[in-house]
């Protein structure tokens, strides 16, 4: 058990490739449990694996009651493929814990089908989920693509959130 430390955008830890996960061990285990301690600490619905420093194609889900409380609907997702995008494009209200106190709007799809591995390395499908969960998958297995939700908005607006998060990286490190 354990809060890892978060990669924070622009770092090019979040672009590298992400690669399979063939082993289903003890530390696999481990790492998903580490996520999940990472994800609740900095109060997340979503983590992946490129966003604690780790370049393998995991995700951690757990999507919150209507009450808040989390716990219920914890997912490790492994080796995650995107089988089937449905429906019209909608407005996603979206934050990331790698681009911590910021939200935007983007686009998504409202219907998402995955196919992925759990723990145990046994196939397991999404089919055809909606509402937060299939707004989460996409975001998360974005991050296993190298990519950031705020990838999605205008140039202009790229601009000037990369522009703060440097400068908040370089306060950070004269520290
Ligand atoms: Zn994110």
């Amino acid at each position: 058990m354990a809060v890892r430390e978060v990669v924070i955008y622009p770092d090019e830890i979040l672009r590298k490739k992400n690669t399979d996960i063939t082993e289903f061990n003890e530390d696999l285990k481990t790492l998903a449990e580490d996520m999940f301690d990472t994800m609740y600490h900095f109060e997340g619905i979503g983590l992946a694996g490129p966003q604690i420093g780790v370049n393998k194609r995991i995700v951690v889900i757990d999507i919150p009651e209507e009450d808040g409380s989390q716990g219920k609907n914890k997912v490790v997702i492994i080796n995650p493929k995107i089988t089937a995008l449905e429906g019209d494009k909608i407005e996603s209200q979206e934050g990331c814990l790698s681009v911590p106190g910021y939200q935007d709007t983007v686009d998504r799809y409202p219907i998402v089908s995955v196919e992925y591995q759990d723990l145990d390395g046994k196939k397991c499908v999404f089919e055809k989920v909606e509402g937060l969960l299939a707004i989460c998958l996409q975001h998360e297995i974005d991050h296993l693509e190298g990519k950031v939700f705020v990838d999605k908005l205008s140039r202009m607006k790229i601009e000037r959130v990369k522009k703060k998060f440097l400068k908040l990286q370089k306060e950070r490190m004269g520290k």
